[in-house]
């Protein structure tokens, strides 16, 4: 079978993803070699599992771990909980891993998780048995040189603790203290980073406020709208609050609202805390999918799942700028309407690699039995995105392309330095 020669199905998320990997390569005339490599996953781990639930019955769970490459070092993403995911999602994910690590020149390759489930149609207790069940079924397929895991959609700082106290009480007594660095975005009490929690979004908002003057958008008087009020999208409304920004419309599994004075990100943190949707909140008022996305806005922000930005969503988009918090939130179909309106799109593996950056912080203190002060860790984080916003900025510029290619390409070169000084085994 040749790797390079998909069917081309238009709405195929990971046909996508390689369609932009491979025109990137061509973009750069990169080896044949590396573009075969970079096709397909190394390996694709797919495990079922019984888990018994509270009334005694007993369920069959279907996990995945995808690990796409590990020339740049052990591999590294997030695991999701969600009932709709599938493997072609996990490899696409996998795939951004790779590429997010490279851009930001972290010692680690690329891989993705999943579990089919729904966390929120599950008690704590069976939640804990899944994850300690899904962990054991994992078995030496992670590791904290081999495979590090962390919180993704639909997991947590508690989930992770659970990961890690299955995996610790699975090790060898004198590998103990090193096991508990298999996972990161751990509880700040047993391991976590401080920072890492709100570490997606304060990424984010250090890629705007790098890139934003050359747009011409002040983040002090910035409006914008929102998909999305989970970890990622919460955590960047309250930030960009703190520099003046104005939340104008939101959107989440609940519904719309929208409000043209603005919202408070906290407020509306806690409310969505307590009800779990944004619709309901006393500060905006209810409104169409339709009238969400045309609201008058600097800037959208997508912080939910993938392909939400079709052609019909971005024919609607009245905004100067998109930044994909989400992972692939935009489709190549939504992103040629967006170029035509003149939208500039600023990528996810750019825009959304705070977690991942401040995971490897977490590992570094882990490894070290060092906690790092918050300040330093976000002066850190925000030293090493400004310099990866700027390389990309720079590629875009001196090569006349999008920012999306551009970062692609930083990433893609990184590898090919690699591989170039490594030689491939054996
Ligand atoms: N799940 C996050 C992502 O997609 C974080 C991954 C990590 O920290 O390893 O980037």
């Amino acid at each position: 079978m040749n790797e390079l020669h998909y069917p081309g199905d238009p709405d195929n998320l990971y046909e996508q993803t390689i369609a932009e990997v491979l025109a990137t390569a061509d973009f750069l005339n990169l080896p044949e070699h590396l573009r075969l490599i970079l096709a397909q996953p190394k390996n694709e781990v797919m495990v079922h599992f019984p888990v018994q639930m509270d009334d005694g019955r007993w369920q069959l769970m279907k996990g995945y771990r995808v690990q796409h490459n590990n020339v740049a070092g052990p591999y590294k993403g997030g695991i999701r909980y969600h009932a709709g995911v599938k493997l072609d999602e996990v490899k696409t994910l996998a795939v951004l891993m790779t590429l997010k690590c490279a851009l930001m020149r972290l010692p680690y390759g690329g891989a993705k998780g999943a579990l089919k489930v729904d966390p929120r149609a599950h008690s704590s207790e069976e939640l804990m048995r899944i994850t300690r069940r899904f962990i054991s079924a994992l078995g030496n397929n992670i590791g904290p040189d081999y495979d590090i895991p962390a919180p993704d959609v639909g997991t947590n700082a508690q989930i992770m603790a659970w990961m890690a106290d299955t995996y610790i009480n699975m090790s060898e007594m004198h590998n103990r203290v090193e096991a508990k660095s298999v996972v990161t975005g751990k509880p700040l009490s047993f391991g976590g980073s401080p920072g890492r929690e709100k570490a997606t979004g304060q990424g984010l908002v250090f890629v705007l406020e790098t890139l934003l003057p050359n747009l011409g958008i002040e983040l002090t008087e910035c409006r914008y709208s929102l998909i999305g009020y989970g970890n990622v999208g919460s955590w960047t409304a309250r930030l960009l609050q703190d520099r003046g920004s104005k939340l104008q419309a939101v959107m989440d599994h609940s519904g719309a609202i929208r409000n043209p004075e603005g919202m408070s990100a906290r407020k509306l943190a806690e409310y969505v805390a307590e009800h779990g949707g944004v619709v309901g909140y006393p500060g905006g008022e209810a409104c169409s999918e339709e009238a969400f996305y045309q609201e008058e806005v600097d800037l959208f922000i997508p912080a939910a799942l993938e392909q939400m930005i079709g052609p019909e969503q971005a024919k609607l988009l009245n905004c100067k700028l998109v930044a994909e918090a989400a992972n692939a939130p935009t489709t190549p179909a939504g992103e040629r309407v967006l170029t035509e309106k003149g939208i500039e799109v600023l990528p996810a593996i750019l825009c959304n690699c705070g977690g991942v950056t401040v995971s490897y912080f977490e590992w570094k203190q882990n490894r070290q039995s060092e906690t790092w002060e918050e300040t330093e860790v976000d002066h850190k984080l925000q030293a090493m995105i400004s310099e990866a916003a700027h390389r990309v900025h720079a590629f875009a510029e001196s090569h006349h392309c999008s920012m999306r290619r551009a970062a692609f390409a930083v990433a893609l070169q990184h590898l090919q330095d690699i591989y170039a000084l490594r030689g491939i085994f054996p």
